[in-house]
């Protein structure tokens, strides 16, 4: 993929600021998209998952208004939205705008002055490819408004976690898209060369050692870029099957379940589809668990076995998966990956793969020949190392 630097971003992003607004930003700040290694499915379950944070980040060049109002413009989409802070809603200003009229939206009900924004972005996320653009969008944004109304929410944990969820409750309830913390909290919380174990039942985060290049590997990344309709409403069933088995079940979330509890809680349960959405869960759950002391050991075969049952688990029990996921993460095994798995909600996104850095090229090659071979849209494959979090840039 050609990728432009941070540098160029910034400079060209501030330029298109000024040349819209007509004055240069006070700041720039960014964010970087995600891919989850392991724990798919699991975070609006209260469970484990553990991303990391790309190199690809959505900056965004910002100056404060004290006037109520709300502009944008991003170089991904036409035209300047407009919106007052008072009319930020589901409906308005609605499309892209509503990612990032949100944010400003959850901060105000969260008591905290922010008064109105001009903002420019640019990012080199790609949308839609499991990576999360969306939570990049908004974690800049959060960070920008932190320090230009000085809520000092970048310089802790805390902080960040606060800004994370209210960056959370912009996508659920102004964006419309019912998706679990872990975009946010990895775009907000992630450090280099580490991948975030993040308990979605506490909130509580750990930052466990993610170097692949040390032992002469590299995570191989390919964007599918296939199209399936329904995704949403495919996501949101899986939602409100899990919520309806907790129910069922007597539990707070499957969290509670455990891999102890399963056999019990499976017989317990109705229908064969319920036993195969909750058994995913469970089992995913504890694959993060495992996955972790794998990392800590340096046992990359591990990894690769436990992405391997993964995948597995969610094209199998979960049905999330799609032909191009199974083709590419098949491919990827057969060229010598330790293990690859899709990542992300599903039908379509991106597959993650362990490969030896100089098998790299021709893990990719390999999967691009399959997809012609198939008649599926060409994949883009890159690599990735684990990056820094949300910041100021300038
Ligand atoms: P993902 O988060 O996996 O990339 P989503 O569907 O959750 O996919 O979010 C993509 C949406 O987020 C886009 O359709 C657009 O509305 C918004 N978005 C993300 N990045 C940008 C950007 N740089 N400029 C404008 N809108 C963006
Ligand atoms: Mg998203």
């Amino acid at each position: 993929m050609s990728e432009r630097t941070r540098d160029e971003v910034v400079a060209s992003v501030s330029d298109v600021f000024a040349r819209t607004f007509g004055s240069a930003p006070t700041g720039v700040w960014s964010a970087p998209g995600r891919v989850n290694l392991i724990g798919e499915h699991t975070d609006y379950n209260g469970g484990l998952c553990l991303p990391i944070a790309l190199p690809q980040r959505t900056y965004a060049a910002v100056s404060r208004r004290d006037d109520g109002v709300l502009r944008m413009a991003s170089a991904q989409q036409d035209g300047v939205v407009e919106v007052a802070l008072d009319d930020i809603s589901p409906k308005q200003p609605g499309g892209w705008g509503s990612y990032v009229a949100g944010v400003l939206w959850a901060l105000r009900r969260d008591g905290l002055p922010v008064d109105g924004l001009d903002v420019v972005v640019d990012s080199t996320v790609p949308f839609g490819a499991g990576l999360s653009s969306s939570a990049a969008l908004e974690c800049a944004v959060a960070a920008a408004a932190s320090d230009l109304f000085d809520l000092d929410l970048l310089a802790s944990t805390e902080g960040r976690a606060r800004l994370a969820a209210r960056c959370v409750e912009a996508e659920n309830e102004i964006a419309g898209a019912p998706t679990g913390g872990m975009d946010q909290s990895a775009s907000l919380l992630c450090d280099d060369a580490a991948a975030l174990l993040l308990d979605c039942r506490s909130g509580e985060t750990r930052q466990v050692p993610f170097d692949l290049d040390a032992s002469g590997y590299v995570l191989l990344v390919t964007d599918t870029r296939a199209e399936h309709a329904l995704v949403d409403g495919q996501y949101a069933a899986r939602r409100d099957a899990c919520e309806a088995a907790a129910r069922d079940l007597g539990v707070e979330t499957l969290r509670e379940i455990g891999p102890a509890g399963l056999d019990d809680a499976l017989g317990r349960l109705g229908s064969d589809e319920v036993r195969r959405r909750v058994r995913h869960v469970v089992t995913e759950i504890e694959r993060v668990t495992l996955a972790v002391t794998a990392l800590e050991a340096g046992d990359l075969d591990e990894v690769g076995r436990l992405f391997d049952l993964s995948h597995a688990s969610l094209r199998d029990d979960y049905e999330v998966s799609c032909e191009e996921l199974d083709v590419a993460t098949a491919t990827a095994r057969s060229h010598g990956a330790l293990g690859a798995r899709m990542t992300g909600g599903g039908f379509g996104g991106s597959c993650i793969a362990i490969v030896r850095a100089a098998d790299a090229d021709a893990v990719a090659a390999a999967i691009a020949a399959a997809f012609e071979a198939e008649g599926f849209t060409p994949p883009v494959s890159f690599t990735v190392t684990a990056s820094g979090p949300a910041d100021r840039d300038r």
